[in-house]
């Protein structure tokens, strides 16, 4: 392919990707998006390989990493349930990170090309700045891994005086580059670059083990935004033009999800990134005489279909235990039989509900709920005292009071769905365990809830059958 054909067939792949980006932003346009997204890829792919760079003895080179990388990639999507893409997704981001420190040594190691003067200069930082986000990029992103997956605790780590070893950290990167630059000879050059990537390996474990339970979704985000940037500057090692404008729509599209992501929690960026959120376990739940509120009112799925009967409004409030239980299709088939009976039946959806951005909205489009019906957070939160019932499916978190009322938890100011303003509230869960955050739920304790206790989907079926019967 010459290289014209070559330069054709990226800008039809970047274009492909931003209108994928476009497709994505709404549930109605994100298949076609997805579409866009798939060609654009197999393009780029294309015309990556038959490329004017590519040899024709490095073409089964390419096509064996291709094969074998394939079929891992398709092993692994077939097997990975629905509640593990959240741990899928942070795998995926510490590989392009791992994949940008590779590059960054091939490419300062590769003598092939021999760069002098100001263009010397220019290619060494960028492999520099490329190693440093790729190390960051992998080794937070393994963690990440570990702490969506359960592997790690939640609870942050905070080491006596973490702030100061980030700062020696930045200053020992910092002379690395100084001497990386100035090395005479690529031994010493070498040196500098595994000094740095040791540090920037150990600022990404350091920065990920520091954030709390509840701040992971904007670590997640910015992980995302960090991975397009690590690939951006494998973009800039490899002269190509299509991995760094690529690679700057994920960093900057990341970027902006981060922030979204922290404002959905009335947090700042960078008390996120210093760490310690959701730190303590909670205040413990005390009645007006000092007693803990310990009391709790059961009910059973006969009565709680007693409650959604007599209801004229209803609000679904659906949390990452929908997504264990896999409750969405039964919660779809309440939501028809309710509807088709007159109810006015809505879903309540926080920013930050389940494990991954928009994880709700994605099940509950698997199970075909109407867009119409699916709320964000800021459009329904003032209709609850208007409700009859609202229902939490398997969510904690983002329906504890104690983000309003009490200064003192460590979840203090973020905004929550306000369920228990309905007439009565009914929490769906297995036990009295907290959520992602470790911080007690004093919803549970209110006069007007109801809990419902047991496997989310084996409770909804029981609804149904007592709604049908
Ligand atoms: P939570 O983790 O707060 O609560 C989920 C609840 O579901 C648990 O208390 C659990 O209680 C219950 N549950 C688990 N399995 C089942 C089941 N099979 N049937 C019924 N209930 C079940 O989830 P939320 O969605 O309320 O909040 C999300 C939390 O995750 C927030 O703290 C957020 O910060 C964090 N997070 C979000 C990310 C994102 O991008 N969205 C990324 C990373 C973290 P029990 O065990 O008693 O059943």
């Amino acid at each position: 392919m010459s290289a014209n054909l070559s330069t054709i067939a990226y800008i039809g792949a970047i274009i492909l990707f931003i209108l994928s980006l476009g497709g994505l932003s709404t549930p109605v346009t994100a298949r076609r998006g997805n579409l866009y997204g798939i060609i654009g890829m197999t393009l780029a792919v294309l015309a990556s390989v038959f490329g004017p760079r590519v040899t024709l003895a490095g073409i089964p080179w390419i096509v064996g990493a291709m094969v074998v990388g394939g079929s891992i990639g398709l092993v692994a999507a077939r097997r990975v349930q629905m509640t593990q893409m959240p741990e899928l997704v942070a795998l995926m981001h510490s590989l392009v990170g791992l994949a940008a420190c590779l590059v960054g040594f091939a490419s300062y190691i590769d003598t092939s090309i021999v760069f002098s003067g100001a263009e010397k200069a220019i290619h060494e930082l960028e492999i520099y700045v490329g190693i440093y986000i790729g190390a960051v990029t992998f080794s937070g992103s393994v963690i990440a891994f570990g702490k969506l997956s359960g592997k790690i605790g939640g609870k942050p780590m905070l080491l006596p005086a973490r702030h100061w070893l980030n700062l020696i950290g930045a200053l020992l990167v910092i002379y690395s580059a100084w001497a990386f630059l100035q090395a005479k000879t690529p031994a010493d050059g070498a040196t500098a670059l595994a000094v740095m990537t040791v540090i920037g390996l150990l600022f990404g474990i350091h920065m990920v083990m520091a954030i709390g339970g509840a701040d992971m979704p904007v670590v997640v985000s910015m992980l995302n935004s960090y991975s397009g940037w690590a690939a951006a500057a494998t973009g800039f090692m490899l002269s190509n033009d299509l991995l760094i404008v690529v690679g700057a729509l994920v960093g900057s599209s990341g970027a902006i999800l981060s922030y979204i992501m922290c404002r959905a929690m009335n947090r700042n960026f960078i008390s996120v990134i210093a760490g310690g959120f959701g730190t303590a376990g909670g205040t413990v739940v005390a009645k007006a005489d000092g007693q803990p509120a310990g009391e709790v009112i059961a009910i059973s799925a006969v009565e709680t279909a007693e409650l959604l009967r007599e209801a004229k409004n209803v609000i679904i409030v659906p949390g990452y235990g929908m997504a264990v239980a896999q409750a969405q299709h039964t919660v779809y088939e309440i939501t028809r039989l309710l509807r088709e009976k007159g109810v006015n039946v809505r879903f309540g959806i926080h920013p930050v509900a389940g494990r991954m951005p928009g994880h709700m909205n994605v099940l509950l489009a698997e199970a075909k709920v109407p867009y119409d019906i699916v709320m964000e957070m800021d459009e329904l939160n003032g209709d609850f005292p208007g409700t009859d019932v609202s229902i939490v499916i398997g969510a904690n978190d983002i329906v504890n009071p104690s983000a309003e009322d009490d200064p003192g938890s460590p979840i203090a100011g973020m905004p929550v769905l306000e369920v228990w303003k309905a007439k009565t509230s009914i929490v769906m869960k297995r036990s009295m365990a907290s959520g992602y955050a470790g911080v007690d739920n004093p919803l549970f304790y209110k006069d007007n809830n109801r809990m419902l206790f047991g496997d989310a989907k084996k409770m909804l079926d029981e609804v149904l059958a007592a709604l049908k019967a």
